[in-house]
């Protein structure tokens, strides 16, 4: 008998079978939320005055966001058939892989790295291969290389890696692409691109007039504070670029996200001061937690990875009583996103306990 959900319609098991997507908890009113990698700021004026005069909302949006494209292809300096712009970079993620990759078909990353590509992969009927991450928590792009096979249809590599924080040299990468074939897609994950400062990381910017199967993606939801708007963007060869449109379901960035997006690029001098700043927060918070005696990953995202084992649950009760909502990845760790000073006080004030008591 074929499964059926409660109702008794047949549905496709493995996506039954699939975990809801589990959003970083909400945190009480005297708590902060340090559980989704969001940006602290409150949104700049001249953002929400953007937002607010797009009233033409009885109107569909532009279907291929094609003001805020052309934005995006002039400030990277590629063509505007290279840019492609979706309902956040997820979106960009979903139709990527749904473009490559079937039934029978493989998608190669790295684990432990973003919840939703093992979701997003089995969605799209294909099987999702997860290679280690090193001892170091970063990722291993020579067992990668070794683990590609006939089937592999699509990597995704994630640098700066959520949830640990780590980054893929610019040396690493080229390495990799240097035995992947070249009809294979490679996406590489930027997320969190904006709040690196570690000259060695790769950016994929610099690398596509060099490697035609690679497909950079990144996001206005980390850097430019616009998580509750949707915008992510994706730039590569148009080919691969007009396969994922043709994934998308139509219509989904909306008139006031892309106004949003960019008013953004307009406010960008003042914008990128705050990622300076969280930069700044998180690396005296990675300096501080290691004088404690913590065991960190160098971070370069807007975040930290505390490898907490097997006191993963503990120590994130003990967050959460100190009014500091983070995500547990029982039984490996805990990922604190770089928030109010506040918050990263209190994570330091509490930090020098809780290491004492890990085994
Ligand atoms: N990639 C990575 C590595 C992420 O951590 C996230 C968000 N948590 C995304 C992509 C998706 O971000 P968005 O859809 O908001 O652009």
């Amino acid at each position: 008998m074929s499964p059926t959900d409660t109702s008794g319609v047949r549905l496709r098991p493995e996506i039954v079978a699939l975990p809801a997507y589990k959003q970083g908890k909400a945190a009480d009113a005297d708590a902060f939320k340090l559980s989704s990698n969001e940006n602290p700021f409150d949104p700049l004026p001249g953002v929400i005055a953007a937002v607010q005069a797009e009233t033409a909302f009885n109107r569909y949006p532009d279907a291929s966001a094609r003001a805020l494209r052309e934005r995006l292809a002039a400030k990277f300096g590629r063509p505007l058939d290279e840019v492609h712009v979706g309902s956040g970079s997820v979106a960009l993620l979903a139709q990527l892989i749904l473009a490559a990759a079937g039934p029978g078909d493989e998608v190669l990353y790295s684990w432990r790295s973003f919840e939703a590509y093992p979701s997003l992969v089995t969605v799209s009927g294909a099987t999702s291969v997860r290679v280690p991450g090193r001892a170091d928590y970063g990722h291993d792009l020579p067992e990668m290389a070794a683990a590609l096979t006939d089937k592999t249809r699509v990597v995704i590599v994630c640098s700066p890696n959520n949830p640990t924080g780590t980054i893929v040299t610019t040396e690493e990468f080229t390495s990799f692409m240097a035995v992947v074939p070249s009809d294979l897609l490679v996406i590489l994950d930027e997320a969190y691109i904006e709040f690196v400062t570690d000259p060695e990381a790769v950016n994929g910017l610099t690398l596509l007039d060099s490697y035609p199967n690679l497909v950079v993606l990144r996001t206005f939801s980390k850097a430019y504070g616009l998580a509750g708007l949707r915008v992510g963007y994706a730039l590569g060869a148009s080919a691969i670029l007009d396969a994922a449109r043709a994934t998308a379901i139509p219509l989904s960035v909306t008139g006031q996200a892309s106004a949003a997006a960019l008013a953004s690029l307009d406010a960008e001098p003042e914008l990128l001061a705050r990622v300076r700043v969280l930069a700044h927060r998180r690396d005296a918070a990675w300096r501080a937690l290691t004088e404690q005696g913590w065991a960190i990953p160098r971070p370069q995202g807007n975040f930290l990875w505390l490898p907490t084992a097997a006191e993963t649950a503990a120590v994130a009760e003990t967050l959460a009583d100190a009014g500091l909502v983070v995500r547990a990845f029982a039984p490996e760790g805990i990922r604190v996103s770089i928030g109010e000073e506040d918050a990263i006080a209190t994570l330091l004030l509490i930090g020098a306990d809780i290491v004492q008591d890990l085994p």
